[in-house]
């Protein structure tokens, strides 16, 4: 807890003098906005507007310290916390006017969660609480309108039951016994709205709810209100830990030790007539970030019915007419709140009886594109800085101006009409829509056609990359978020869709049923790679605005985010010290990246580059042959192409620097596997089927991934790394004569454990480089370097330095190596392991700071040491995640390198991690 880690002495006694419990009233309040920590947010905030003398009803927050002490000490309050509340719920009686419990004129008052961040709807909150048989008499008298006294008095007694005595199962609507005696009695009034019911009919209901909780819970309602009260505080405390919040707090990374607070506050009523009502408003719209002021309001009601949806809210603006005094009032406030916090504001409001009321205010949600707005904008109105407008972004959420999106009006018809089919993981954002292919092929030749599948598989292999690259997305019924698909669909820029387990696809019949649905090949699905949502039929989408600009050359339209994007982009570029590349092995990728703002590609894949058109075959040709001779042959004919493909990247990138990696993977994952592909590539390749097979076998390995793949391939067979070097060099002689500027090329030698490897394979390389110099009559400046991928590498770094020139962390395999875990096989496992605390975070999502991290930093010091300079990136996935991003500034990188769509979010990652680490 905050304040308890806090040793120092002279601070102990000030918060015994205070206690547990801060007051706040009109004008004043123990709290301020500084003090979320102790008090919530909500406490926090309440705290503050009453000291901005705003109207706010009086109460007080108990701190977040009695929720942990509560469930430090088996469920038990402090014992000093009953008299403090006891005087602090006699001031608001002062203030009020009324008496708790009093059966003349009874003060009643709302119990609120409220945590350190805003965890919208997940814990609970009772409100009208302190009413019983004598005061709902006394309400109906003071009031004047007894039947708001009994409405009141029914929410009562079953948000009471709900979230107190926990008889609503799981909150589901269904299962609310409450709910469907209340659907019962309006049918039989034939009322349409709750509001239709009179006196008598909710006298009768809180009759029948009061039974019903006897008859399930064996005990009477609690008509004592200060009992009433007791049970709401600690069920406030005890929905620290609901399921949903424990959810909430695993998704968002928030410590399951910070506790809520709880907040007690005087209600205000929003039910009390067509003068009345409740609602919630926002100071700029949080969908556009627009400087509008919108939200919604509902007349005659309670906060929770609009939350509920049993009425249709009206747009706020209607209060104008209906409530003018109300509406100045809340006009003004917003601007004020607006100004105070600096930020966008969402705001809680309830009018009685025409006079205005706020009950919360927060710095309000919003969807990347309004978070992107409002910070440039804010900036622009010398309210803050270049930096706070930087730092107020969440990196990921860039991701939703990059990508495709569906046409919002036909998102919604879509649901209503049930076309939804399932729901997988959102594993690459953005919208796609298209027929069904179920195989690679398919996929390319309806591209051919010009037609954009969406690529449909159980799960993919590196031989579906063709298909991927050429349908607009990717549906997969296994797989996780670090699947080969997600991963390389994020590469890519494709929608993915991963492990979407409804699916049962059939390749034989070339069907999927879902649901008891069934489609076919060729059947239109759409889906929805930023909610994982997968809808039958058609849909259109467009592109973004900030990729029809950077990608296709158009005109920003009016209105656009552009604008707001490169201006905040631009800042962000200022401040960091991390360099960003971009992880490319197609030209069209690096153009790409440049748009994007890489400064070079950090890791070409070259064998991605062996699955294009009639290279696939070379490549075989290559693996199957019995002598060197034999493979020095196939190699000749692959030289070309391969030359071609680099010449291709050296010209997108122009002089950025390029780091191409010699070929990593085992080679069966270029074989053919069914009997029907090995007859194929057999007969292609004129050669008997049973070679093709048995060649496939012997290359099968227990364990490819440990297997022979990496340098391990070029130091068996040398002719490999040669071919491969000649045709990088080769490639950059070709693109400096013709643009009269010399590529930068920097050559990566994959997976080296020794120093022994490493040299091996650079001695290749130099020569290679030297016999092309001199057939060329001109040389290029390039480096030799290794990826960082295996434990021992990090560990003798400081020797594997004197020969490499740079090195670039490969954190997918130094994760799987350190941690013994298969990156494919781990999500059977690591989600539970997640849930279970015994990870943080998945640690190929989120870089293991303790552990590879700390590998990470004995390599960079050690390869440092014996090269002062030594130029030190990260290619891995976690290049493209904030919080790794974070590590890596810390570690003292050069640069990181993702997917060319993640290298905007890369940016802003990194100049956050400059500016928190100052
Ligand atoms: P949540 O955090 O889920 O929004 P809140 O504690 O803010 O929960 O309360 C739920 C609803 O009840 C909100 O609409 C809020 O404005 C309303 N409410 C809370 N306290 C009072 C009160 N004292 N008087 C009137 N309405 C209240
Ligand atoms: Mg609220
Ligand atoms: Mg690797």
């Amino acid at each position: 807890m905050p304040r308890s880690t806090s040793k120092s002495p002279a601070k102990k006694p000030a918060r015994r003098a205070h206690g547990y419990v801060y007051a706040f009233g009109p004008g004043r309040a123990d709290g301020d906005r500084t003090m979320k920590e102790l008090l919530g947010g909500k406490g926090a905030n309440l705290a503050e507007m009453c000291r901005l003398g705003l109207p706010v009803p009086p109460g007080f927050t108990i701190s977040t310290e009695v929720c942990t002490h509560w469930y430090a000490h088996g469920r038990k309050l402090p014992v000093t916390l009953a008299s403090e509340v006891e005087a602090a719920l006699a001031q608001i009686e002062k203030t009020v006017g009324r008496r708790f419990g009093d059966p003349e004129d009874p003060l009643l008052v709302s119990v609120r969660s409220g945590a350190r961040v805003s965890m919208p709807g997940m814990m609970d909150t009772v409100l009208n609480l302190g009413l019983n048989a004598r005061t709902v008499e006394g309400l109906a008298r003071t009031s004047g309108n007894p039947r708001f006294a009994w409405d009141a008095y029914r929410r009562f007694v079953g948000m009471y039951s709900d979230v107190v005595l926990g008889l609503k199962a799981h909150g589901e609507k269904s299962m609310d016994p409450f709910r469907t005696e209340l659907e019962r009695v309006k049918h039989e009034r034939g009322a349409k709205l709750d509001t239709d019911l009179t006196v008598d009919d909710l006298r009768g209901l809180v009759a029948r709810f009061l039974d019903i909780v006897k008859e399930r819970t064996g005990k009477p309602f609690p008509t004592d209100p200060r009992e009433q009260l007791w049970g709401a505080i600690s069920a406030v405390f005890r929905s620290w830990n609901n399921e949903r919040a424990i959810a909430y707090r695993g998704l968002n990374h928030i410590p399951s030790v910070w506790g809520t607070g709880c907040s007690v506050v005087a209600m205000v009523f929003g039910n009390l007539g067509a003068d009345s009502g409740t609602g919630v408003a926002f100071t700029r719209d949080p969908a556009t970030g627009e400087r509008k002021f919108v939200g919604e309001v509902l007349m005659d009601a309670q906060g929770e019915d609009v939350v509920a949806g049993l009425r249709t809210p009206d747009p706020l603006n209607t209060l104008e007419k209906r409530s003018p005094k109300a509406w100045k009032e809340l006009v003004l406030i917003q601007a004020r709140l607006e100004t105070h916090y600096k930020d966008m504001q969402d705001i809680e409001f309830t009018i009685e009886r025409g006079r205005l009321w706020v009950l919360q205010c927060r710095s309000g949600k919003r969807t990347g594109t309004a978070a992107v707005r409002i910070a440039v904008d804010l900036v622009k109105e010398g309210v803050i800085t270049q930096r706070e407008a930087i730092l107020r972004v969440e990196p990921s959420s860039l991701d939703q101006l990059l990508q495709p999106v569906f046409d919002p009006a036909a998102l919604a018809a879509a649901r209503a009409s049930g076309r939804r089919l399932t729901k997988g993981l959102n594993a690459g954002p953005g919208a796609a829509s298209g027929p069904i292919a179920f195989t690679p092929s398919r996929a390319i030749e309806l591209a051919k056609k010009g037609i954009r599948a969406v690529l449909t598989r159980i799960e993919t292999s590196p031989d579906d990359i063709l298909g991927m690259q050429a349908a607009s997305g990717i549906l997969t019924a296994r797989g996780g978020m670090t699947s080969h698909a997600a991963l390389v669909a994020r590469q890519m820029g494709r929608v993915c869709v991963a492990g979407a387990g409804e699916l049962e696809i059939d390749y034989g019949d070339g069907t999927m049923t879902v649901r008891g649905r069934t489609l076919k090949e060729g059947d239109w699905i759409s889906i929805d790679g930023s909610t994982g949502e997968v809808y039958a039929g058609e849909m259109p989408t467009g592109s973004s605005d900030v990729c029809a600009v950077l990608l296709e050359g158009a005109k920003p339209k009016r209105g656009s985010i552009w604008p707001a994007y490169k201006a905040l982009l631009g800042w962000a570029d200022d401040v960091r010290k991390l360099g960003v590349r971009a992880n490319a092995d197609q030209p069209d990728q690096g153009r790409a990246a440049v748009a994007f703002g890489a400064e070079g590609i950090g890791l070409c894949r070259t064998e991605h580059m062996f699955f294009g058109e009639g290279k696939i075959e070379l490549v075989r040709e290559m693996i199957l042959a019995e002598t060197s001779d034999e493979r020095v042959r196939a190699l000749k004919k692959l030289l070309p192409l391969q030359r071609a493909d680099f010449a291709g990247i050296f010209r997108a990138m122009a002089q950025r620097p390029v780091t191409i990696r010699s070929l990593d993977p085992p080679l069966h994952e270029f074989l053919p596997h069914d009997d029907a592909a090995v007859a194929a590539v057999a007969k292609h390749l004129g050669l008997a089927t049973e070679r093709v097979r048995d060649k496939a076998e012997a290359l099968r390995e227990q364990n490819p991934m440990l297997g022979l793949r990496g340098c391990r391939l070029g130091i068996l067979y040398p002719e490999i790394t040669i071919m491969q070097a000649r045709a990088i060099f080769e490639a950059a002689c070709d693109v400096a004569a013709e643009t009269k500027r010399k590529p930068k090329v920097e050559i990566m030698i994959p997976l080296v454990g020794t120093r022994a490897e490493l040299d091996l394979q650079a001695e290749i390389v130099r020569a290679t480089a030297e016999e092309v110099f001199a057939e060329r009559r001109m040389r290029i400046p390039y480096l030799v370097g290794t990826m960082i991928e295996l434990p021992r590498a990090c560990l003798v770094a400081g020797d594997i330095a004197k020969t490499a020139e740079f090195f670039s962390f490969g954190t997918n395999d130094l994760t799987q190596t350190t941690f013994g875990i298969s990156r494919d096989d781990g999500n059977r496992f690591l989600p539970d392991y997640v849930e279970r605390g015994i990870h943080d975070d998945d640690p190929f999502a989120t870089l293991d700071r303790e552990g590879v991290g700390r590998l990470m930093r004995i390599a960079t010091t050690e390869g440092r040491g014996t090269r002062p300079g030594l130029k030190v990136g990260i290619c891995g996935e976690h290049g493209g995640d904030p919080r790794s991003i974070a590590l890596f500034h810390e570690l003292g990188l050069d640069y990181v390198s993702c997917s060319p769509f993640r290298v905007p979010l890369a940016r802003l990652a990194a100049a956050q991690a400059a500016l928190n680490s100052k």
